[in-house]
């Protein structure tokens, strides 16, 4: 089989890197995986737990050579690794990235791109509330969306070849302009993070009444509902700041459904929430 990328560079070893690391080694699908975090500690980690094949100690030093640069730091942190990087970069090199949030990234990462490599955003629609480097398996992207958000002047050819890459991965493709990606995920990702960490938030405040109950009982809904409420605090205030219109429109009519339904709990009224019910309940059963 012919690989679509010999070298791949990995910048940031964490979740979404070390999956891709594993899925690319269980497929054969490189010659060789650089990686690179900006943490120590993370460096060591990868090296121990033989994350990649060759762990370095700089971004620069990473993408030499790679025909395939894969930005996977939390996504306020693109910009600088693509100016740092940039100067490095090979004749023909794909640099793509792998944050839950696109325009952003774009307006961050495009500035710095030289004339002769090539940006394509991608996003795999797939993650754990667990982070760093311990936390990625090779199965993380199986049957998993993967959206591909290539620049609008992007080489037809180059936007393939990720995306036959992604797909030797595991995952399954779409492709999206930037600004429908950051609504898209605010609706169906970035909002319900944020009423998760908020539902939590409101336990905590309860807490003096409700004592232990909150973690006894806690197998219930509240358990399933908040588990996304465990994932990286850095990751989730990045995409808030950088997805601020989209999630604040969400969450405008999040708020607006949410009071409507108060209302009619408050005045009893039990056709609008059996009816709200069941024709949401219908949506959900739709989705496997
Ligand atoms: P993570 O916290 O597990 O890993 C992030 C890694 O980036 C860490 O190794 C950290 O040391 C490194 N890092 C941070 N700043 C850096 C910098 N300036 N230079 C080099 N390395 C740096 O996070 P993750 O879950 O793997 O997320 C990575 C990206 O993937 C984020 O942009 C996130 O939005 C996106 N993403 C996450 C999920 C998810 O569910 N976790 C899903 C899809 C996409």
């Amino acid at each position: 089989m012919t690989l679509i990328y010999k070298r791949v560079a990995l910048i940031g070893l964490g979740l979404i890197a070390g999956s891709m690391s594993l899925a690319i080694r269980r497929g054969k699908l490189a010659e060789e995986i650089v990686g690179y975090a900006r943490s120590q500690e993370t460096r060591d980690i990868a090296r121990e737990i033989n994350l990649v094949d060759r762990v370095v100690e700089s971004a620069e030093e990473a993408v030499k050579g790679a025909d395939l640069v894969v930005l996977a730091v939390p996504v306020g942190a693109m910009g600088g690794v693509m100016e740092a990087i940039a100067p490095h970069l090979k004749e023909g090199a794909v640099v793509s990235d792998v944050g839950s949030v696109k325009q952003s990234v774009f307006d961050a990462v495009m500035p710095h791109m030289p004339e002769h490599a090539h940006f394509i955003g991608s996003h795999p629609m797939a993650g754990t509330e667990h982070s760093g480097p311990r936390a990625g398996f090779a199965t993380l992207f199986d049957n998993r969306w993967c959206l591909i958000v290539p620049p609008a002047d992007a080489e037809q050819a180059e936007v393939d070849k990720l995306a036959e890459f992604w797909r030797a991965i595991g995952a399954d493709i779409e492709f999206m302009e930037p600004e429908r990606h950051d609504l898209v995920c605010a609706v169906v990702s970035h909002t319900p993070h944020l009423i998760a960490y908020t539902m939590v938030g409101v336990a905590d405040d309860l807490r003096r009444v409700t004592e232990r109950e909150v973690i006894k009982f806690s197998a219930a809904g509240f358990r399933d509902f908040t588990r996304i409420a465990a994932s990286d605090p850095t990751m989730w205030r990045d995409v808030f700041l950088t997805n601020k219109e989209a999630t604040l429109e969400i969450l405008g009519r999040f708020t607006e459904e949410l009071f409507a339904l108060q209302r009619a709990i408050r005045t009893g009224d039990g056709d609008t929430l059996f009816d709200y019910f069941t024709h949401t309940r219908a949506i959900r059963r739709g989705i496997l």
